[in-house]
């Protein structure tokens, strides 16, 4: 046999702002079914999972806390990494944080490439963001004016030039 068909999966890569929940291992755990079976049927499987540390939530968290962004992101993903062990997910699985150094080369080598072929320039923007979401909503995302998700928060009007 020739070398084995890649195979990708990565699952979301789940904010820190909060300790893992039950929705984060039931999705680890689906991926890890699907990983463990394309090995079986000979695949050269890449499974991938891991921690995104930058959000405003997880700054305004760390800050509540009166704790450095940095410590308080490496607390949080030691315990999304822990689940892993907790759960007998695949070993061979590959756990990237958002923060780790070739992370960070990999998405400035985009950013770079994006400006180089033109594609930032400056312009003013509002919009209406859901703190809860981490997402910008538009009107017709709203129920009365508000996030379906998060009705009982405040949508902040964001007004930035960028
Ligand atoms: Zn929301």
């Amino acid at each position: 046999m020739s070398a084995n068909k890649p195979f990708y999966i990565t699952t979301t890569l789940p904010y820190v702002n909060a300790e893992p929940h039950i929705g984060f291992a039931m999705e680890i755990i689906r991926a890890d079914i699907i990983a463990r079976s394309k090995k079986l049927a000979g695949y050269e499987v890449f499974f991938n999972t891991g921690t995104d540390e930058h959000g405003i939530k997880i700054f305004r968290k760390a800050k509540e806390q009166n704790i450095d962004t940095q410590k308080y992101v490496d607390g949080l993903s030691l315990k999304y990494k822990e689940l892993l062990i907790v759960l007998g997910i695949t070993p061979e699985i590959n756990f990237i944080r958002t923060t780790d150094a070739h992370h960070k080369r990999a998405a400035q080598a985009f950013w770079e490439l994006v400006n180089k072929n033109g594609f930032i320039y400056k312009k003013n923007y509002s919009t209406k963001y859901c703190i809860g979401c981490e997402l910008e909503k538009t009107d017709s995302e709203l129920v009365n004016g508000r996030c379906p998700l998060h009705p009982l928060q405040e949508l902040e009007i964001i007004e930035e030039e960028n």
